[in-house]
């Protein structure tokens, strides 16, 4: 018979990626949807960026590129990690791929034999399952509420670990919570990791530019550590590059090797063109990143003020990337027209149906009372948008 592998049929469809496209063709019937779905800066890339890659295309660069990334890249990867993050690694530590999303199935792909498990504390990024599944790994979630700001203690992290625990694989900020560890607890973390030399640290970074209070910090510079993490990050959010596909990871020399291999049988070097936009951003000016941030901060604080103000939404006060995450399950058991809401997918379906306004499930991010609302958007379209969830939550008793 004809059929697709279990490989995939036990593979679930990104959430994220699913409303954006359910609200993209809403829009297309002729719906008003406000989409708060995907999580993508609405600004375009800056402008020394997109000439930095118009002149690598006049300039000839448009052939294979080495499987790592282009020296130059690396190079000034290398030096922005010194930089900003204070690890030192070297050019051949470092593998630039297509998306952070390529970096992390790499990651987990080189490192997780089947049954395998890797700690993923809940609430995480939809991809992270789906990733960790591939591989055949198993995945132990760390239930973290919102009382704790969803930011696991290395208490929760020590109870989770087991002798088949091969990854601790979390992002800060993280998506979809926007929570952001501070140094002390990640030193914190890193100490119960330490206590386990065979286990890797996946360090997700990619909001490290969208970080509203203090400085990002990561794990990495623990050098008691460092020899067991891998940093990811990429140019998606921070640069607003999202359709450039580059990311990017820094690792011990083992893991970057067998990135390198998996690479090198799948996609080849990441896009020439891309990468020399790439170099350009890093090597380049942040004042458009920091406006940018400084815009998601300025809409982080209307989202959240104005939720506050719809009664049964119990809200958290991210610290970085561009979501929140509240609690909605006051609502569950409530009906409108025979209609009732049972859980996080309920809830935003009704949004959709009754508001026009698409979020995403808090269940494809591990936690089913809750829903992520994307603010990387017009300070109008947030305002509406919150008006007509709080309309069509009126409806329901
Ligand atoms: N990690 C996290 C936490 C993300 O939110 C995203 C966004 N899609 C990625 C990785 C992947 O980013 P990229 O666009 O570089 O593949
Ligand atoms: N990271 C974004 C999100 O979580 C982009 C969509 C995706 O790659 O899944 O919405």
């Amino acid at each position: 018979m004809q059929q697709v592998s279990e490989r995939v049929n036990l593979m679930v469809e990104s959430a994220t990626l699913k409303m954006a496209q359910l609200s993209r063709e809403l829009k297309a019937e002729g719906k008003d949807v406000i989409d708060l779905s995907i999580g993508e800066p609405d600004f375009v890339t800056p402008r020394h960026i997109m000439d930095a890659a118009a002149k690598a295309m006049d300039e000839g660069f448009t052939h294979y590129t080495p499987v790592p990334g282009y020296l130059e890249l690396r190079k000034a990867i290398a030096d922005k990690l010194k930089r900003d993050n204070h690890i030192d690694y070297t050019p051949e530590e470092i593998v630039v791929s297509t998306g952070a999303k390529q970096s992390l199935i790499n990651v987990i792909m080189a490192i997780v034999n089947p049954g395998d498990e890797v700690v993923v504390p809940a609430p995480y990024w939809v991809s992270y399952e789906a990733m960790v599944q591939l591989a055949e790994g198993k995945m132990v979630n760390i239930f973290t509420d919102i009382d704790q700001d969803y930011k696991f203690t290395a208490a929760q992290l020590e109870a989770a670990i087991s002798p088949k625990t091969k990854a601790l694989l979390y992002s800060s900020p993280c998506n979809p919570s926007g929570s952001v560890f501070t140094k002390e607890e990640l030193e914190a973390i890193a100490r119960v990791i330490a206590k386990y030399p065979d286990i890797i640290i996946i360090s997700d970074e990619i909001y490290e530019y969208i970080t509203f209070e203090g400085k990002h910090e990561s794990i990495a510079q623990f050098d008691f550590i460092k020899n067991q993490v891998v940093t990811v990050n990429g140019f998606s959010k921070g640069y607003a590059m999202t359709g450039w596909r580059v990311g990017y990871i820094a690792a011990p020399l083992w893991i970057a090797k067998a990135c390198n291999k998996i690479q090198g049988q799948f996609t080849s070097g990441t896009n020439s063109i891309a990468q020399k936009a790439a170099e350009a951003a890093i090597k380049g000016d942040l004042a458009p990143t920091h406006a940018m941030r400084d815009s998601f901060l300025k809409r982080r604080d209307l989202v959240v003020n104005l939720l506050k103000e719809v009664p049964g939404i119990k809200t958290n006060l991210p610290k970085g990337a561009f979501y929140v995450f509240p609690n909605v399950s006051s609502y569950f058991g409530k009906s409108y027209q025979g209609e009732t809401i049972q859980d996080a997918d309920d809830f935003a379906m009704y949004i959709l149906k009754h508001a026009n306004v698409s979020l995403v499930s808090g269940a494809a991010f591990g936690n089913d009372k809750c829903i992520r609302i994307s603010y990387a958007t017009s300070e109008e379209k947030l305002r509406e948008a919150v008006r007509r969830i709080a309309e069509a939550l009126a409806k329901l008793s």
